[in-house]
């Protein structure tokens, strides 16, 4: 048996992965050498593998079925390249809650997500400042500067800080340096939106009756000239700014997602966990 506090509203309906991206390719096995051991978290292993694609929880203010869009971010934070459904990825889970005061029995239950949400919003300057109560004021627009056409999707006019905008550059540059698969797709970490007048936003919310929704907050952090939406492609059907479910699992799942994961951060970038397309700049590297 797992650990108390463990039986969460799993929705029993079998390992049925989201499809072949979904990041469930170790769920029900143990993975393969060191991340198959210890057995001592077997029974962690076995309830992540489903948690991953199956338990209820609403991270963030939307009902969602299991964490498999945020496992890529879970493994780095925990420091695993395990596969979710591994003793090894369990184990790792361990280790972050026992230095973060929560029971190490390394499962990502919801107390255990919502620990490390905390972590990753509180990363974000300007989430910082939202808890603070404070909504940025906007750059000088004439200072703004526009990011390059190549390194912008599809003709968009995308305007950043001019220290965002060379450090996306950097950034891109060194992701198609280092990935070959993210070198071959044009349009693979280009950015579509940067820059978004608070005018425009508030137009566009209130076009879409959305002030206040997920989508486009009445505050934005586009407002501030760091933070930029990169493209990840799209499921079939969907947007390259899609919040479906099945679109940011398949972005998650991309090289160039995972590029990022591993490495926005040397360049001053750190990801909105909800939108994978979605990066802020926070001038600071790590
Ligand atoms: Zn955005």
């Amino acid at each position: 048996m797992l650990a108390g506090g463990m039986e969460y509203r799993l929705v029993v309906t079998g390992l049925a992965c989201l499809g072949a991206l979904s990041g469930c390719a170790g769920a029900g096995r143990a993975g393969a050498g060191a991340c198959a051991r210890p057995q001592a978290f077997a029974d962690a292993a076995i309830y992540n593998a489903a948690a991953q694609t199956n338990l209820v929880f609403d991270p963030f203010g939307r009902i969602e079925a299991g964490w498999a869009v945020y496992a890529p971010r879970l493994g780095r934070t925990v420091g695993t390249a395990c596969p979710v459904g591994s003793p090894g990825f369990a184990r790792a889970v361990a280790r972050w809650q026992a230095a973060h005061q929560l029971d190490p029995h390394g499962g990502v239950d919801p107390a255990t997500f919502e620990a490390i949400k905390t972590e990753w919003q509180d990363a974000r300057p300007f989430v910082r400042l939202r808890k603070a109560g404070v909504c940025p004021d906007p750059p000088d627009e004439a200072r703004l500067a526009l990011v390059p056409p190549a390194d912008s999707w599809r003709g968009a006019e995308v305007r950043l800080q001019p220290k965002a905008m060379r450090a996306l550059k950097r950034m891109i540059a060194a992701a198609r340096r280092a990935d070959p698969r993210i070198a071959a797709d044009p349009e693979a970490m280009t950015a579509f939106s940067g820059y978004r007048s608070p005018a425009y936003d508030a137009a566009r919310c209130a076009a879409e009756n959305n002030c206040e929704g997920l989508a486009r907050a009445a505050c934005s952090s586009h407002r501030t000239g760091l933070a930029v939406d990169l493209a990840l492609g799209a499921a079939p059907g969907f947007n390259v700014d899609s919040s479906a479910d099945a679109n940011r699992l398949y972005q998650v799942n991309t090289p160039a997602y995972r590029w990022l994961v591993a490495n926005a951060r040397r360049f001053g970038f750190v990801n909105y966990a909800f939108e994978p397309w979605h990066w802020e700049w926070t001038g600071r590297r790590p």
